[in-house]
């Protein structure tokens, strides 16, 4: 397939926002991550979201917490850096199997004017044994799905140097059954892959000039900025989401490790029947209907391509928080000529321009469903498009189901 790129018109907005901040990432980086430990440094309202979003588990140790700052520490009368040395000391005295360390910035102003990454360097000399790193998850620096980029940022650093072949590393927290599945695809096709993130933060792939990546998740920016800093070159390809994005994602690696035509058809065969089968249930009840997308977690424009060109779906607007052309080109190529792309957020207008459009469906974050709901708008959550496996052949059946849902539960109620 040839892609060509398309200059589709891009409507820039820069007002209020209605975006999760980057601190919602913990929920799914402290799944993926089990050697690791998230410690939040915040406020009440950092722990009170954390608790919501993550649930509270009762069946396993946490690998998150809230370091709530009180009113004296914000107030800056007392020593912060004292504090934290408390509770990390307090906490890997309790917990030996933790070998990474975040340390996660919020939004409270005394946490702006603390120096993480000091603290950090500070605590790993301290604590021996354990890597002591830090990012922000603030939500005056980063939305929604920019904390993993930042967490994962944080993790290039401590990359061991490639020295001679390296292999192929896929970067984004994918959920574990994912991995198992594009490991199992690349093995077929003879390709050495390492995940990044893997199941451990202490094991880590190499990368150096050798090192090929691909993105799995289309907001990595700074995350994929780090590693060709390191040398490492990006494997361009659009994201693995749907039958046609897995299969073009996975045809960009194997060109570029030189896979033979008929190696790659005979990996993917019997997976793409698979998803065929499964996109057929959702195709009917899909096509034809007007879809909305409100600016949230970047994965807007990959799911744009594969409702509206797998499903059928008719995009009305794709709104995302940044619109990062080089990452997106090979998905912009292949979206419908003249789709109306936003990037930010100026969200009274588009609320307007929504409920002008009367769309079947929206896809937004928490804050905007409900007063879209009682106005009788259809909406889906875009926060369970993280919380879900929904990457590659086995999961786009899964994908479509999640869209054909809330019709479904609209359909029920009007009955
Ligand atoms: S927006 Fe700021 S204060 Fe609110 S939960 Fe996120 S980091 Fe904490």
């Amino acid at each position: 397939m040839t892609l060509q790129a398309q200059s589709l018109p891009v409507l820039r907005e820069r007002g209020q926002r209605e975006v999760f901040c980057g601190l919602t990432g913990v929920v799914w980086l402290h799944r993926k991550l089990q050697d690791a430990f998230f410690l939040i440094v915040g406020s009440r309202t950092c722990a009170h979201l954390l608790q919501s979003a993550a649930g509270v588990m009762i069946f396993a140790e946490p690998r998150f917490a809230t370091a709530i700052l009180q009113e004296r520490d914000l107030s800056g009368h007392a020593d912060v850096d004292e504090e934290l040395d408390r509770i990390v000391k307090k906490l890997l005295g309790r917990r030996p199997d933790i070998k990474t360390l975040f340390l996660v910035g919020s939004c409270p102003s005394e946490v702006i004017k603390l120096d993480l990454a000091r603290t950090a360097r500070r605590l790993g000399e301290v604590h021996r044994g354990v890597r002591v790193l830090s990012y922000s998850g603030s939500g005056i620096e980063t939305t929604f799905t920019q904390g993993e980029d930042a967490c994962l940022e944080s993790l290039v650093s401590q990359m061991p140097a490639a020295n001679g072949r390296a292999p192929l590393v896929v970067v984004g927290a994918l959920p574990d059954v994912v991995e198992d599945q594009f490991a199992r695809l690349f093995e077929a096709m003879g390709i050495e892959a390492a995940f990044f993130p893997g199941r451990s933060a202490a094991a880590l792939p190499p990368c150096g000039p050798a090192t090929k990546f691909v993105l799995a998740q289309p907001f990595l920016t700074q995350t994929a900025r780090a590693l060709e800093l390191r040398g490492a070159t990006r494997v361009a390809a659009p994201f693995p989401f749907g039958l046609e994005g897995t299969r073009e994602w996975l045809a960009a690696v194997a060109k570029t490790f030189g896979v033979s035509a008929d190696r790659f058809r005979s990996a993917v065969a019997a997976p793409e029947a698979r998803s065929a089968a499964a996109l057929r249930r959702s195709h009917d009840r899909l096509s034809g209907k007007r879809i909305f997308f409100f600016p949230d977690s970047q994965l807007e424009v990959p799911l744009a391509r594969f409702l509206s060109r797998e499903l059928g779906m008719q995009l009305v607007e794709v709104g995302t928080p940044y619109l990062h052309q080089e990452h997106l080109a090979a998905e912009l190529a292949m979206l419908p000529a003249g789709t109306r792309l936003a990037e930010g957020q100026d969200v009274d207008r588009q609320l307007d321009r929504c409920r002008a459009e009367r769309p079947d469906l929206v896809v937004c974050g928490l804050g905007l469903a409900n007063p879209l709901e009682r106005d009788g708008v259809t909406t889906k959550w875009s926060i369970e498009l993280l919380f879900s496996p929904i990457h590659g052949y086995e999961q786009a059946g899964d994908l479509a189901e999640l869209f054909v849902r809330p019709l479904n539960r609209k359909s029920s109620l009007e009955v």
